[in-house]
């Protein structure tokens, strides 16, 4: 098997100081985390940002400062930017950080409902995205928040606008999206064509359980309080603390853990 890539997912749209003290808000406190997290295993860190409210913010020069702050550690990780759609509905901000020329960027291929709101990515935006990030270079995820998105990405790359080979995230256990199961997993990772990296972001109590699966069939793992906020029942996690609980997982079950160039050769990535 290849070695594990984890992925660290700090913060997210959601979570807040109010639910977590341990979510990092501002960029300072995002790349001490994304650091440490690093040192822990993670080998990808997928950003979002926040605004002086904590808000989800699409401004490119909030994530250009996070790019700052981190290239200024010289942590290696790499850098997957949210294209996410909580912070923002227009073609333009959808993609303004972009336009920073990350190496990897998030790839919703369809729409889902999230608990409150309808997540929408319709298909012009789809190729609006997928377009610029061909044009940069920048690698695609595929964000899979249900089934049909599978076969919307083989499409576009079927039309040339993903590069192969894609690279999948299935994203399981949002309330009105796809159920955190094994039955939903090993449906989804034969459903993608052969050979193709995937990773599991797993949201609620399955996360560790469907995340051990997930790496013990050949997956990749992503954590962070983006997908979790608690470690256990009544223990709210810090980030690093979930990284190092796969580290220890993988490390059980035989799987080395991906160093930030081993992950960059298995996605396809060219520095
Ligand atoms: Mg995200």
């Amino acid at each position: 098997m290849d070695n594990l890539i984890i992925t660290i997912a700090p913060t997210g749209n959601v979570p807040t100081r109010e639910m977590t003290p341990h979510v990092p808000v501002t960029p300072e406190e995002i790349v001490r985390d994304i650091v440490d997290c690093y040192n822990a295993g993670a080998a990808v860190a997928h950003i979002h940002a926040r605004d002086e409210e904590q808000h989800p913010t699409p401004r490119a020069e909030v994530f250009a400062e996070i790019l700052e702050r981190l290239e200024a550690t010289g942590c290696p990780i790499i850098r997957q930017l949210s294209t996410g759609g909580r912070h923002g509905k227009t073609l333009e901000e959808r993609s303004q950080n972009l336009t920073l020329n990350p190496e990897m960027a998030s790839l919703s291929t369809g729409s889902t409902n999230f608990p409150n709101m309808a997540y929408v990515n319709a298909p012009d935006l789809i190729e609006y995205l997928a377009g610029m990030m061909k044009e940069r270079n920048i690698k695609p995820e595929i964000e899979v928040f249900d089934t049909a998105m599978i076969n919307n990405a083989v499409l576009l790359a079927q039309k040339g606008m993903i590069r192969e080979p894609l690279q999948f995230n299935f994203v399981m256990g949002i309330r009105g999206a796809l159920p955190a199961t094994p039955k939903n997993l090993f449906h989804l990772v034969e459903s993608i064509p052969a050979g193709s990296p995937w990773t599991v972001s797993v949201i609620g109590p399955q996360h560790v359980p469907l995340s051990t699966i997930a790496l013990a069939m050949g997956g990749h793992v992503r954590v962070g309080i983006e997908d979790n906020i608690y470690y256990a029942k009544g223990d709210l996690t810090t980030n690093v603390r979930l990284v190092e609980r796969i580290v220890r997982i993988a490390r059980e079950v035989g799987r080395e853990i991906a160093t930030p160039d081993e992950a960059r050769e298995m996605l396809g990535l060219k520095r």
